[in-house]
């Protein structure tokens, strides 16, 4: 009885916040712990990590045509240590890494998996597909034990191969949440040097891969309902990266599709793990509250309700 009554009295209690929030028209706050009033922005998310691929020397080759087609960042920033598995574990659970604490950056099957909410389990959760393409085995870590990975082992998929098989994937099963991991800028780093002439070849080619995609989603009749966020876990300098210079943790942010908006280039402080929130916002999905990040709402298309 005073059991029930004590949970009678927080939900009134949670309803007088929420009322507040509202009233004071922070509609941002209320968004994080409740559904987007306005409806999903997508029905379908294609998140592409490109491995240690810095903003400024993507930012030299994307052209205008692209620029156009989306918003973008070449401020956004990773997490320290500016490593793989830090990092990606922070762009899908939403966490800085004070809140995962995954800080090791070598992973072999017999170690744990990721136990905590990301956006493969909160999509997953509230129904929606999941599928996951990676280029290196050690990314397996971000995704539960249960839930299917599809590896395509670096070299044998380079960038080219990797988004043909994002574009296939996503015509034939057409998943709530396609991420894929992109292992190319980052070997060529630590070979040849981050912005050495290698190193620039694979990222000169990026530009038109993700056109390609574009074309792809828009002949498959679902441009309007798709976001497409183009991104990476960290940058490089010399022939390494992990440290707190710009040059490695400064990363591209770049959203895309009917979705995103279009035309605008993003100033705002983004962060990587902002990019889990900005997903499940898309799809319609309730943020944790436990969650650092927040959705880069400028990134999105003004809400259209009777979009679905
Ligand atoms: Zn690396």
């Amino acid at each position: 009885m005073s059991g029930s009554l004590r949970e009678h009295g927080r939900r009134r209690g949670l309803a007088l916040v929420l009322a507040l929030l509202l009233a004071a028209g922070l509609t941002t706050a209320v968004g994080t712990v409740r559904a987007q009033p306005a409806g999903p922005a997508a029905r379908y998310v294609v998140l592409i990590s490109f491995d240690g691929l810095r903003a400024d020397a993507l930012q030299s080759v994307w052209p205008a045509a692209l620029r156009q087609q989306g918003a973008v960042s070449w401020t956004a920033r990773t997490v320290l240590p500016s490593t793989t598995i830090p990092a990606h574990t922070s762009m899908v659970t939403g966490r800085d890494v004070a809140g995962h604490d995954v800080r090791f950056d070598d992973w072999d099957p017999e170690m744990d998996r990721l136990a905590l909410p990301s956006i493969f389990t909160r999509v997953r959760g509230a129904g929606g597909g999941v599928v996951v393409l990676i280029t290196k085995p050690k990314l397996r870590f971000l995704v539960p034990l249960e839930m299917p990975v599809e590896w395509l082992p670096f070299p044998r998929y380079r960038q080219a191969a990797v988004i043909a098989t994002i574009a296939e994937r996503f015509r034939r099963t057409r998943p709530a949440l396609l991420f894929a991991h992109v292992a190319d800028p980052d070997t060529s780093g630590h070979l040849s040097g981050w912005m050495s002439p290698a190193y620039l070849r694979d990222v000169q080619e990026i530009p038109g891969l993700i056109e390609g995609l574009l074309g792809q989603i828009r002949a498959a009749g679902a441009w309007d309902e798709t976001l497409v966020v183009v991104t990476a876990d960290h940058g490089g300098h010399g022939r390494v990266h992990g440290t707190a210079r710009p040059e490695d943790v400064t990363i591209p942010w770049i959203a895309l599709g009917g979705a995103a908006r279009a035309g605008v280039t993003l100033v705002e402080p983004i962060r990587i793990y902002d990019t889990a929130p900005t997903v499940l916002w898309a799809l319609g999905i309730p943020i944790p509250p436990q969650w650092q990040g927040r959705p880069v709402l400028g990134a999105l298309a003004p809400a259209a309700p009777a979009r679905r």
